[in-house]
């Protein structure tokens, strides 16, 4: 035991604690929380987050190690940010040292200046002799260097010049400065640079008029500023969500608040980043994943300084410490890239969002066309307020959307003859069409006729999806990637593309419908930064006729003179294991319905199916998404899924199918003892395990892939289950034969 004042410190590390430093010479006065420090931890030195200052510790004082080095002058997180990643941490059952890194770019995490510095060179006093003695005689470059700080010298008493000034003046000075200052003429120094000046009045571009339902949604959540609401914007695609949230987004500007916007993926919405530039002239941090690290670090920076009053980003910039904070917008908030997936820290930013926005007391807006069940039923509930655009903003009709019954049609190379028919009739109307299949490549099998033979991954439970224009065979699950063979390697008989991929619909449409430009839109086109824009700018042109694209061509574009979509299959989301499916598959095609008739001519959608019967797909066409929301929380209620039950899952991998399956199997024992002492039995009872079981595409990347899941009605019996359970999970002697990870609240079920 120590009495001496200790910093009890978060480190990157999975252990769910926090460690004990002593605060040093200066005192434990000196460190706050929130402010990174560098500690000893074993024999490495690591930063980390001091995130309480305590009187004394349970170590003995010579146990106590000092902190090496505080690296902030403020905090990087405030007590409001800490609170909220502590919750986080608790929440998600995550260590959270673990946390605190996540939400801090990668370059502060290794110990970046969170304010901008500045390289300086200035002359020393034997530089200024040796100027004086006109050395160095025979390397003008040197000279001239010397020259230019000798000059600032006498102006500004030794200020010297910044290495951004010494670019514009001096070329190559760069080796000049080495050899000075290896001489010990010249000297480098790190100062605070001059903040950036930030416009004071948040100028504002022209709005539109407001139609009535756009006029009471902003009414609504502007009359919420300065306290908590949920509001939930559902409005179908083109209804004018974007004019809301500008318009809220400026009602807190003028009250000299900043605001946080989330969208699922940066790449994929350029419309709507560009619309907030248009509009607002205050400096906007934007942050998403295709920044460098640096990048990255100077978004964080102008939200962190306060410059930025827009914060726009991914999932992980529901983190960004924008200041003075007044409404967060969460934009297409069903989009499941908004849950964290991978790696250790599983978190949904959505949930994050509406959780930070109740603590900081400010409104937060879910906009989507499709909310997720979860968020409807929170509207149900009354926890949420829904706000309804129910008509498209520029007076487009709806589209009419309508069944082709692929059983009863001629169909060739995927498309029945109903469907080119259609496209036909558009485009001789002159307008434009677009065509979803949710399937990149050229076809999704490779078969020999003569012996059956089918083009295997070697480490998945998959085929390799044929990529016949660089004539490769592709694993889109582990990226497995070989020559397109032109013989079975069983038999030596000739093999054949079997099934439709989004290239092979676009050689389709070019035989069907020679000289009309076609573009195709996937992940095998969209590589860098600006594809997709050339994409929408040759839609937008008309340039275009055709569009064929997966989920890409889903998400917020806006194009006009798109009168016909047609969807090719609709079908996966019913075979699926995981009960999100359906939801998934209803969202899709709401969305990309939303695409057709945006301008002035009345829109079609074509979907082309092979249960024209299915429940769940009729009630969408007859009632809408509001319908099948109804049946489908309904279904959803009957097997107490979520949202009427909550879920967890444990997931692991291993090297066997043996492996994998064993720890879970351990890990359930584990569960039900804790369950049979008596003690802890009013949280155990509530709680059900479903499993282990192998995930429905076992073998991945030659990894065998298992879970396990954890399911109550109750969420803090769950909670409470969870805290008890998790110790035993780790101290199981198979735990360290797998890989594994708990997710909170999954959205995808293997
Ligand atoms: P959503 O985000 O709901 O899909 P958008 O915000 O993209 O819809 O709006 C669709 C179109 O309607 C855009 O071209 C937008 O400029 C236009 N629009 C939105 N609100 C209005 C309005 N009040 N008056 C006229 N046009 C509007
Ligand atoms: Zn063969
Ligand atoms: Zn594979």
């Amino acid at each position: 035991m120590s009495s001496l004042p200790v910093v009890r410190v978060a480190l990157p590390t999975p252990l769910r604690r926090l460690f004990d430093y002593r605060a040093g010479p200066a005192g434990a006065g000196a460190i706050e929380p929130g402010v990174r420090v560098r500690v000893p931890f074993g024999r490495r030195r690591l930063i980390g987050i001091a995130v309480e200052v305590a009187a004394g510790s349970e170590l003995p004082e010579e146990r106590l190690k000092p902190v090496l080095e505080r690296l902030d002058p403020l905090p990087v997180f405030d007590p409001a940010a800490l609170a909220l990643l502590a919750w986080a941490a608790d929440y998600y059952h995550h260590p959270i040292g673990e946390v605190l890194a996540a939400a801090l770019p990668k370059a502060l995490r290794l110990g970046a200046p969170t304010h901008p510095t500045e390289e300086r060179w200035l002359l020393t006093p034997e530089g200024r002799e040796a100027y004086a003695r006109g050395e160095p005689r025979r390397a003008p470059r040197q000279r001239q260097l010397l020259g230019a700080l000798a000059g600032t010298d006498s102006i500004h008493q030794g200020a010297g010049l910044s290495a951004a000034d010494l670019d514009e003046k001096l070329q190559a000075w760069r080796e000049a400065a080495r050899a000075l200052k290896a001489r010990g003429w010249l000297a480098a120094v790190e100062t605070a640079a001059a903040p950036a000046a930030a416009p004071d009045a948040a100028a504002v571009g022209p709005s539109l008029e407001p139609n009535e339902e756009q006029r009471l949604a902003i009414a609504r959540i502007g009359d919420s500023l300065g306290s908590f609401g949920a509001f939930v914007l559902h409005g179908v695609t083109g209804s004018g969500k974007t004019e809301v949230y500008l318009q809220v987004v400026e009602r807190a500007l003028r009250l000299g608040r900043s605001a946080l916007v989330l969208v699922p993926e940066i790449g994929l919405t350029p419309q709507l980043v560009s619309r907030f530039r248009q509009r607002f002239a205050v400096p906007m941090a934007v942050l998403h994943s295709a920044l460098t690290d640096h990048e990255r670090l100077l978004a964080w920076r102008d939200a962190f300084s306060g410059r930025a009053r827009i914060v726009l980003g991914t999932r992980s910039a529901v983190f960004a410490p924008a200041q003075d904070l007044g409404v967060i917008v969460v934009d297409e908030e069903h989009d499941t890239s908004f849950k964290q997936h991978e790696g250790g820290f599983r978190y949904s930013a959505r949930d994050l969002a509406v959780v930070r926005a109740h603590r900081a007391g400010v409104p937060v807006v879910l906009g989507s066309a499709t909310p997720s069940l979860e968020t409807l039923q929170n509207v149900a509930a009354a926890r949420y307020t829904r706000l309804a655009l129910t008509r498209r903003a520029a007076d487009a009709a709806p589209p009419r959307i309508s069944l082709l019954d692929l059983r009863s049609s001629a169909v060739h190379a995927g498309m029945s003859t109903p469907a080119v028919q259609a496209i036909e009739r558009h485009l001789h109307a002159g307008g434009q069409v677009l065509v979803f299949l949710n399937r990149r490549g050229y076809a999704p099998t490779l078969l020999c006729t003569a012996c059956g033979w089918i083009a295997p991954c070697r480490d998945c439970d998959a085929r390799l999806t044929v990529h016949l224009s660089i004539a490769r065979l592709r694993c889109h699950h582990c990226g497995a990637d070989s020559a397109l063979p032109q013989r079975c390697p069983q038999c030596g008989f000739a093999v054949k593309s079997v099934g439709q991929g989004t290239e092979r619909i676009e050689e389709t449409l070019a035989t069907l419908f020679p000289g009309i430009p076609c573009i195709r839109l996937d992940r095998d086109v969209v590589r860098r930064r600006g594809d997709m824009e050339e994409a929408m700018r040759r839609m937008s042109s008309g340039e275009a006729r055709i569009l064929v694209g997966t989920q890409m061509v889903t998400k917020g574009h806006d194009f006009p003179n798109v009168t016909l979509v047609v969807v090719l299959n609709a079908d996966q989301g019913f075979f699926s294991t995981d009960f999100r499916a359906p939801e998934r598959l209803a969202q899709t095609i709401v969305q990309v319905a939303g695409r057709a008739g945006r301008g002035e001519r009345a829109g079609e959608v074509l979907i082309q199916t092979e249960f024209p019967d299915h429940p769940l797909l009729l009630s969408l066409l007859a009632d809408g998404y509001d319908g099948f929301a109804r049946a489908a929380l309904t279904e959803r209620s009957q097997a107490s899924w979520p949202p009427f039950s909550r879920l967890a899952a444990v997931r692991d991998s291993a090297g066997t199918a043996e492996a994998a399956l064993a720890f879970l199997t351990e890990g359930r024992k584990a569960a039900e003892e804790l369950r049979g002492h008596g003690a802890s039995g009013s949280w155990a009872r509530s709680v059900r395990l479903l499993g282990p079981a192998p995930a429905a595409m076992a073998k991945r990347a030659g990894r065998h892939h298992a879970q396990l899941l954890v399911e109550s009605a109750d969420r803090a019996a769950l909670h409470r289950f969870l805290d008890a359970w998790l110790p035993a999970l780790e101290s199981l002697p198979s735990a360290r034969r797998v890989r594994w990870a708990l997710d909170v609240d999954p959205i995808e079920l293997f």
